[in-house]
């Protein structure tokens, strides 16, 4: 439907693209879109590439899509690839949020729109639209939940007056990524009044985002930090960690599990629903996840491509938050839920999300 507006689109294309065998851009009904992911080292953006190719090649649109191995250079490159090989629409989940700001001249030079997924684009006004989870949200529901984990909060989010003194420590993520400021703010903005009235203590008093950041996202990040911390705090038991994802609380777990906690692991937060994440909770050495339904995630960024497309304005509900320095990008933000032991059955499996079968 509506797909010869577009078309035009690749012809400027035509006869500078080297090899088109193989059937590159415009075979099918739809044309091509690139779809760019950052690394197949986690679940999530496997799940989130194969749920975007499969919904835009039931609208007839051929799909390039690509991994980049967290390699900022490759990258720039398969985005390089995807833009002379005529793509009409390229979806980006970006690893660096600023370095792409070169390649997305070009795909505005070749008049090709741009949808920043999950991650934002930062320092390019070439960015069109933006679909993540409301980011902020996702770190006060992590926060929310260890206080619930804690006996600090009930399960409506009220205070028990639970006084503690809790011990915690902090992680974020990995700091070129713009959603980890986000879930850290988000999560302070919980923390913040319980660390103030002694509630919470963090016995590292590492509690600035530049202490507490895990660069690339890396579980061996998290496992090295989470042991210097156990040094530095000596006999103070933890209570509880803030992870900001699965992947880190693994590597969280791993260090504590050797540093003294084996089978009296602390309440423990994470992110994304993995099954590794879920299979720790069903057995307890993972308090909470944050689950953030990739389908949903896939479903609207393929709906702004088709919009695009259509010469139609995708729909947006936010248009003041994610300013990525040159502007602020039109964003469509979904909303995260906790998931614990109490309720990952109900959301994970009678969500159709996951089989029973794949968190034994
Ligand atoms: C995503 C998370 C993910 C993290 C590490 C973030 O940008 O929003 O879902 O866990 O990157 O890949």
């Amino acid at each position: 439907a509506g797909v010869a507006a577009a078309s035009a689109l690749v012809l400027g294309l035509a006869g500078c693209s080297g090899d088109r065998s193989g059937g590159g851009g415009d075979d099918a009904e739809g044309g091509l879109v690139g779809v760019s992911m950052p690394s197949q080292q986690l679940e999530r953006w496997i799940a989130d590439g194969n749920n975007v190719q499969s919904e835009l090649e039931e609208l007839g649109y051929d799909v390039d899509l690509q991994y980049a191995n967290d390699d900022i250079a490759t990258q720039i490159s398969q985005l390089e690839n995807m833009i002379t090989s005529g793509a009409k629409a390229l979806i980006i989940a970006s690893i660096d949020g600023t370095t792409l700001t070169s390649v997305l001249q070009q795909a505005a030079d070749a008049d090709i729109p741009v949808i920043a997924y999950d991650r934002l684009i930062l320092g390019s006004e070439n960015v069109d639209y933006y679909t993540t989870f409301d980011n902020f949200a996702v770190g006060e529901q992590q926060a929310t939940s260890l206080l619930t984990g804690l006996g600090v909060l009930d399960a409506s989010g009220a205070d028990t007056g639970e006084v503690g003194p809790f011990n915690i420590e902090v992680f974020a993520g990995s700091p070129d990524d713009n959603n980890a400021t986000f879930f850290w703010d988000g999560a302070m903005s919980v923390l913040q009044p319980y660390m103030e009235s002694g509630v919470v203590v963090v016995p590292s008093g590492q509690t600035a985002f530049e202490q507490a950041a895990t660069p690339g996202w890396l579980a061996e990040n998290a496992q090295d930090r989470m042991e210097n911390l156990l040094t530095i705090i000596g006999d103070t038991k933890l209570d509880a960690v803030l992870a900001p994802n699965d992947g880190l609380a693994s590597g969280i777990i791993a260090a504590l599990s050797s540093g003294g906690y084996a089978g009296d692991i602390p309440v423990i937060t994470g992110q994304d629903a993995d099954v590794g994440g879920v299979k720790a909770i069903i057995s307890g050495e993972q308090y909470s996840t944050i689950f953030k339904d990739t389908r949903l995630l896939g479903a609207q960024a393929v709906e702004m491509v088709q919009a695009i497309l259509n010469g139609e304005k995708p729909e947006v509900n936010d248009t003041k938050t994610y300013d990525n320095g040159e502007k602020v990008v039109p964003s469509f933000l979904l909303e995260s839920q906790v998931v614990t032991l109490d309720n990952y059955e109900d959301i994970l499996i009678g969500g159709g999300y996951y089989e029973a079968s794949d968190l034994e």
